[in-house]
């Protein structure tokens, strides 16, 4: 066999890359296919298991090609039944995902992590004082899942129905890897999971929401909103500075015409700062440009930050003006809080 120059990462391959490499091997195109089934259909992270392969063609991948794949360091189990795990990068970077089963419906839901930290410094959430250490590549991102679905099928027996891109991180600002791992994940030569299946929440990057819309992505999209005035918002999310909330529902409008697609709003509810009659009517405001759907979150403490979380109280009125103006909204209580894995609370405190 032909030498190839140096070693490379094997899962930044695309299909065609990797058959044009092996065939320039003299590999036999059927051969290629195997190896990519392999990483991509099976998850399999080791070139020694790829049974079907010869010893010598095992060898030869072992000294041309590197795998660097994520390793699972703990898992946290929470008393409400969600599931926490830390990843090692090869780098030595963690990062964290959360699998949320909801038994009755059928539904096991996983979080995945996007980057290694956040650039975004939003001001109630532990991953934004980490400060951004590295994207994630498309296959680390992929991999939480590949990792997590053996979890959920030995704990529960069924596989990962759903997945959100709402961990660690900003997903539309690592648009290339993010999306590239999407679409190993809807591809018929990995998983084959369908768009409706796959939720990816944004700060809110107006002309990467348009970009989405532009490259034919029809995920569900969740905004962040957490406030619905600018002032307010720019006071918790300084992204919103560059963002705002007119930009916002611009963008918002163009994805949601060119895919018909409702949006979701997530709105953390923050006591006496944005669960009042006043923050209710913006809200209902920002609700009559598209379909909407509000999902009201209680708020997880995050060690070092003082901000409080609403009263149920405040929580079900504040819900009852928006469903009174027929904005369809849920109230979410959250999952994980016992191991710090809910909403804006993953920093590798585990
Ligand atoms: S809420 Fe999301 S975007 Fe904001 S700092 Fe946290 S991880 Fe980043």
């Amino acid at each position: 066999m032909k030498s190839v120059k140096g070693v490379q990462d094997i899962l930044s391959l695309s299909q065609e890359e990797l058959g044009k490499q092996l065939l320039e091997q003299g590999w036999k195109k059927f051969k290629s296919t195997q190896v990519y089934d392999w990483l991509w259909k099976h998850g399999v992270r080791n070139f020694d298991n790829m049974s079907n392969l010869s010893l010598e063609h095992r060898e030869f991948l072992k000294q041309h090609y590197s795998i660097n794949p994520i390793s699972q360091d703990v898992i946290q189990h929470s008393v409400d039944g969600t599931k926490k795990m830390r990843f090692t990068l090869h780098d030595g970077h963690k990062i964290e995902s959360v699998l949320i089963p909801a038994e009755e419906d059928n539904r096991y839901t996983l979080c995945v992590s996007s980057q290694a930290g956040c650039s975004l410094t939003c001001s109630f959430c532990a991953t934004g004082r980490m400060g951004l250490l590295r994207q994630l590549t498309a296959s680390e991102i992929f991999d939480q899942y590949i990792e997590v679905n053996k979890l959920c099928l030995q704990s529960y027996e069924k596989p990962i129905s759903n997945i959100v891109y709402m961990g660690m991180g900003e997903p539309l600002l690592n648009y290339k890897n993010v999306t590239q791992s999407i679409t190993k994940l809807l591809s018929n030569t990995g998983p084959n999971l369908s768009q409706r299946r796959i939720t990816l929440s944004t700060a809110g990057i107006a002309k990467m929401i348009k970009k989405l819309a532009d490259d034919g992505f029809k995920v569900n999209l969740a905004l962040s909103l957490h406030a619905a005035d600018d002032q307010k918002r720019n006071e918790i999310m300084p992204i919103n500075q560059h963002n705002n909330l007119h930009a916002l529902m611009e963008a918002l409008k163009y994805y949601y015409k060119a895919t018909g697609q409702r949006i979701s709003y997530e709105y953390i509810a923050f006591e006496h700062f944005n669960d009042g009659d006043q923050d209710a009517k913006n809200l209902i405001r920002l609700c009559s440009h598209f379909p909407v759907l509000v999902n009201i979150i209680e708020y997880n403490p995050v060690r070092g930050l003082d901000y409080v979380k609403s009263s149920d109280d405040r929580i079900n009125r504040f819900a009852k003006l928006l469903l009174k103006s027929g904005v369809m909204t849920t109230v979410r209580k959250s999952r994980g809080k016992d191991i710090d894995a809910a909403c804006g609370q993953l920093a590798n405190e585990s």
